[in-house]
């Protein structure tokens, strides 16, 4: 059977001959065949030459590309592209670790799979589609990673209620599709931590913070420390092993507080030096009387479109500035964005401007980014999400 055909505007091939992964609706000329949403469509030029082939989805972004080759997509293809990124997280030493066994499998078009995450938890694998056409191949891809992590899988569970596109005519219900998991319990460079899948934010923790949080362990001896925004408490409990004098926690969400708890106590049974405040972030700042000379700012995405950047820009900025009032002499400051759209010029000139409105003498230590099983196609410069700086605050 013939795959159905997107054909390009003249010139609009060019960002697909650089490997860019979208073509968005406005660069079609017409479509030869029935097309509907989530199909697997084989894109040409205006003169009738192939380009690439991809997933076609109802919206701005109407193509997502899965391969430059005119090859058979079929299930070897999925498993070999499981593959790859398994691959790619040996390298990385993710794989069979003793000290990690929570890592992202696939990372979407970093991983040359458009509109799929998979976390590893242990023994359980996370999948979260964000296109139709990857939801449709769930069965697939279920398949692909029993073959491709064998034993080491013992269940996977789908969590692609809500990440879905709102209008999209299908239905996907949070659940199992194979397996059961025996624990929810989860190692990150030796700390304890449990995830829950089935109720938490995202796929139940925010693995691409992995190495940002090592590198806070290692500022934290004697420090007193604020982790705002802290969700299940990943920084927290890496600064209570990083010798830190007091570690306050602070989330909006009761629920996260109380993961941050649980946490903490698994790793770090009755340590008062540890406490959690389920609480506004702005109201905390302003009412908390505490010092702290270390702190953490890693806010939910203020932007998730672009109409709405100036605002994000505006409450990144008092935050920051709030953190950079306050925080003691000799201070330092992890501070981050997860907004696709804000890109790293506009992120470092808002941290910029908050620290011009402080006036105080502020240096830039470290420039952060997302763990590297997050990793970044170079075609594709939108997959650069996370961005973060350490300061020196004096
Ligand atoms: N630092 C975390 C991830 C943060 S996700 C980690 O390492 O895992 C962002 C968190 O911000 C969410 O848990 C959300 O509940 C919280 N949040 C959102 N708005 C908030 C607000 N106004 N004040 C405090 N917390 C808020």
């Amino acid at each position: 059977m013939s795959l159905p055909v997107i054909i390009l505007k003249p010139g609009k091939e060019q960002s697909l001959k650089r490997f860019h992964p979208w073509i968005f609706s406005g660069a079609i000329k017409n479509v030869r065949g029935n097309l509907e949403e989530g199909d697997l469509v084989s894109i040409e030029d205006a003169h009738g030459n192939f380009l690439a082939l991809g997933h076609y989805q109802v919206g701005s972004i109407s193509v997502r590309t899965i391969s430059f080759e005119n090859e058979k997509i079929d299930d070897d293809f999925w498993s070999r592209k499981i593959q790859a990124a398994l691959d790619l997280r040996k390298v990385l030493g993710l794989v069979g670790s003793q000290d990690t066994n929570a890592y992202r499998l696939v990372h979407g078009e970093g991983d040359g799979l458009p509109g799929l995450i998979i976390d590893i938890y242990g023994n359980t694998a996370v999948m979260q589609m964000h296109t139709v056409a990857m939801f449709k191949l769930r069965d697939t891809l279920v398949k692909s990673l029993r073959d491709v992590l064998g034993e080491d899988l013992h269940a996977v569970y789908e969590k692609s209620e809500g990440t879905l596109p709102f209008k999209a005519e299908v239905e996907a219900t949070n659940g199992y599709l194979w397996g059961r998991s025996e624990s929810h319990l989860a190692i990150e460079n030796g700390l304890k931590f449990a995830v829950d899948w089935e109720k938490g934010q995202k796929t139940g923790f925010f693995v691409d913070q992995r190495d940002n949080r090592a590198l806070l362990e290692k500022y934290s001896l004697n420090r007193s420390i604020l982790n705002m925004f802290c969700y299940t408490g990943g920084f927290s409990f890496y600064a209570l092993r990083g010798g830190a004098k007091l570690v306050h926690s602070v989330d909006s969400s009761e629920r996260a507080i109380e993961l941050t708890k649980k946490n903490v106590e698994l790793n770090f049974p009755n340590d008062s030096r540890h406490v959690a405040y389920a609480d506004d972030a702005f109201k905390f700042m302003d009412s908390n009387k505490e010092k702290y000379d270390l702190m953490i700012l890693d806010p939910p995405a203020f932007a998730k479109h672009m109409k709405v950047l100036k605002n994000a820009l505006q409450g990144y900025r008092r935050l920051n500035t709030k953190a950079l009032e306050s925080i003691e002499p000799g201070g330092i400051l992890f501070t981050f964005s997860c907004s696709q759209v804000v890109s790293k010029d506009a992120f470092r000139t808002m941290v910029f401007s908050s620290a011009a409105r402080t006036g105080r003498n502020v240096r830039v230590l470290h420039e952060l980014g997302q763990s590297a099983d997050h990793p970044v196609n170079i075609y594709h410069p939108e997959g650069d999400y996370l961005k973060g700086l350490v300061l020196y605050v004096e």
